[in-house]
């Protein structure tokens, strides 16, 4: 039987979610951190869409492709949470960063800060989070580094960023050449200084994985297979497969049944049997569940009574 610790720090664990202007090199990023990933296999994605995917889904029950991805560096895992890229509708952005702890702002390196730079980023710092920025596309001969940085500074001037998030870590990136570095005048031949920049900056998550279940339903997805599929952070507890647990919302309790439990792993979701407190969790057997909800402990729901569930950092102690 597995030691149960309680109270700790998931120190194998970070949750981030990477915030950009369209193109600015979102996908070739999470590309790079895969490939250099220790874990998961290079190629992982190009060989999957290739792959007759109706016949690999049947297999497993469900769509294996998410729009999440972890890589694991050094026995972390990061989970990577994918924000929306086109204009928000409905709050989504707001709803993926309630699950992280930190977020990656890229700028491009000749662009700069754009629109939607700006809008995420304003949702970030008003969600307390301190991002990391990377310059992504320095190998761009027309790069302008330095003049991009100090746009990036006045853009989190303008929108009241606190003393802390101004002092935002910067990472140089060319995510096309699968390299980061601290200066323009530094070697470098892959990610790691972002990868130690991660682990440096964004906190492991501070849980109770003993306490009473607690998650709220945070995103929603759907499968042709299993229906509905539940996306949430664990933020109390352990969640396991079959238990049954009392969905909360504002209008009352209903007892619901977990089907099958995933977490991430590469760009796959895989089938566990339970999850831990601070991990991202993917579920299936809740039909009716919204997004907002609360999943509780079946045995104990009256334990979350008071306790504010939609706060970004998850210290409850
Ligand atoms: P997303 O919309 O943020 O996901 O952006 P993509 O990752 O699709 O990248 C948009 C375009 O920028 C593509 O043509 C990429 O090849 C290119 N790109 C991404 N990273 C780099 C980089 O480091 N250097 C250069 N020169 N181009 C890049």
């Amino acid at each position: 039987m597995k030691e149960r610790k309680g109270i700790m720090i998931r120190n194998d664990i970070r949750n981030i979610a990477i915030i950009a202007h369209v193109d600015h090199g979102k996908t070739t990023l999470v590309d790079a951190m895969l490939k250099q990933s220790g874990v998961f296999r290079a190629n992982e994605r190009v060989e999957e869409r290739v792959m007759d995917s109706n016949a690999l889904e049947r297999e497993r029950g469900i769509t294996i492709l998410s729009k999440n991805t972890a890589v694991m560096h050094n026995g972390v895992k990061i989970n990577i949470l994918d924000t929306p890229g086109h204009a928000d509708f409905g709050g989504e952005v707001e709803r993926v960063l309630t699950m992280v702890d930190g977020v990656l702002l890229l700028v491009d390196a000749y662009e700069g800060p754009m629109p939607q730079t700006k809008y995420v980023l304003r949702k970030a710092l008003e969600q307390h989070l301190k991002p990391i920025v990377v310059i992504n596309k320095i190998d761009r001969p027309d790069q302008r580094v330095d003049e991009v940085i100090d746009e990036v500074l006045d853009l989190f001037i303008e929108l009241d960023a606190d003393e802390d998030q101004l002092e935002f870590p910067v990472v140089l990136a060319s995510a096309r050449n699968g390299i980061a570095k601290l200066s323009m005048d530094e070697e470098s031949n892959s990610l790691e200084p972002l990868f130690k920049v991660i682990l440096e900056n964004i906190p492991a998550p501070d849980v109770d994985v003993n306490a009473p279940l607690q998650m709220l339903v945070n995103t929603l997805d759907y499968d042709d297979y299993v229906g509905r599929i539940v996306v949430g952070r664990v933020v109390r507890g352990t969640i396991h497969n079959g238990e049954n647990i009392i969905l909360m919302d504002e209008a009352g309790n209903r007892n619901g049944k977990i089907g099958r439990l995933y977490t991430y792993q590469g760009l796959k979701r895989v089938e566990v049997p339970e999850v831990e407190a601070g991990d991202i969790v993917a579920l299936i057997g809740l039909q009716d569940a919204n997004i907002g909800d609360t999943i509780a402990d079946s045995e104990n729901p009256e334990a979350l009574k008071g306790i504010k569930i939609d706060e970004p950092t998850l210290s409850m102690i």
